[in-house]
């Protein structure tokens, strides 16, 4: 449930209702709104017993939470939530571009490929150095060297780094590189990777699993959020449908419905989403209009020679026409890129 304090509530007053709950056994979460302050609290109702929390000085309603994810939703924090990393606010006006190659593969490739998407706006880079592959006999990363050279491409760029985490047991070596760890579609629902990345001080990018509904995938962030780590970024990537055009369906409804049920920034990667580069900038715009906080984008310098997923990247040129052209979109939408 959630205790809204009235605008005028002191700290004692609320700390007052902390301490009731905590004597009940709830599980708190406090969220210091602009306007008033906001109580989460989770665990069984029973426990409060006819304590009335409503009649408590300071409190304005008590409201049950009815979705199952209490912290990922909008009715637990009102405003919607700004990541901060590294200098730069996800889920503000500033619209965040992340764009690398799928795969780190090369120095060269990655250094080339980073200067130009630094270049052209983007402010975060992305690269996979652990890569989780359909096949067992396909490119699987460069593990530990791919992460070193993404480190390498941050220091000459100033790009902050995304990629990808596969499991528990590397998800320390990942943290020590990334800032922004990446949970893939394919791992969603691994609840005991989920677990340990509450743990992580870093945001999380979750990515939704292919089959996913809106509410398993907030019920995912719900799971890292309950274990403490509140800075969970949603991206959409596109679901399984029967159109085999593309390579997935995507789900543009996606931005509004889930900005609708939850406070959490939400962003779109047109690249694993269509599965061809020929459709990125169009779903890239639609993304933007439907209210996107960014977009994750493959680029790579010779796609035809990519190690993975060559067909959906786009090449450098491409790229740079698409961010002049998101740079004229985004004003006419009140927000803008770096
Ligand atoms: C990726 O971003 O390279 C990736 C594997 O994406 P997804 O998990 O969405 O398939
Ligand atoms: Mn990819």
């Amino acid at each position: 449930m959630i205790i809204v304090m009235d605008h005028l509530a002191n700290d004692e007053q609320i700390n007052a209702v902390l301490a009731r709950l905590e004597k009940a056994g709830f599980l708190i979460h406090l969220s210091a709104g602009v306007e008033r302050t906001i109580i989460g609290a989770i665990g069984d109702k029973t426990h409060l017993k006819d304590m009335s929390l409503e009649a408590m000085p300071g409190v304005e309603k008590v409201v049950p939470i009815l979705q199952p994810y209490k912290l990922a939703s909008r009715a637990f924090h009102e405003e919607g939530t700004i990541i901060r990393v590294g200098g730069l606010e996800i889920g503000g006006d500033t619209v965040h571009v992340i764009a690398g190659p799928c795969a780190v593969e090369s120095r060269d490739q990655l250094l080339v490929t980073a200067k130009t998407v630094k270049q052209a706006g983007a402010t975060l880079l992305r690269g996979g150095a652990f890569k989780p592959r359909t096949s067992p006999y396909a490119f699987q990363g460069l593990e530990e060297e791919g992460l070193k050279l993404l480190a390498e491409a941050r220091e000459a760029t100033g790009l902050l780094i995304v990629t990808e985490v596969m499991d528990v047991r590397t998800l320390p070596m990942v943290a020590e590189y990334a800032d922004i760890l990446q949970i893939g579609a394919r791992n969603m629902q691994n609840f005991f990777l989920l677990r340990e990345m509450a743990k992580v001080d870093k945001p999380v990018l979750l990515k939704r699993g292919s089959s996913a509904t809106f509410e398993e995938w907030l019920m995912a962030a719900e799971y890292i959020m309950a274990g403490g780590n509140y800075n969970v970024i949603l991206c959409e990537r596109g679901i399984r449908s029967f159109e085999n055009y593309t390579r997935n369906t995507l789900d543009l409804s996606a931005v509004p419905v889930v900005k609708h049920l939850s406070h959490l920034p939400v962003i779109v990667d047109p690249s694993h989403a269509t599965g061809r580069w020929r459709f990125v900038p169009a779903m890239s715009k639609a993304a933007l209009a439907a209210g996107a906080d960014g977009l994750i984008i493959e680029v790579h310098p010779n796609p035809p020679e990519a190690l993975c997923d060559g067909p959906q990247s786009l090449t450098p040129d491409n790229f740079c026409s698409l961010m002049s052209n998101l740079k004229q979109l985004a004003a006419v939408l009140g927000r803008k890129l770096p």
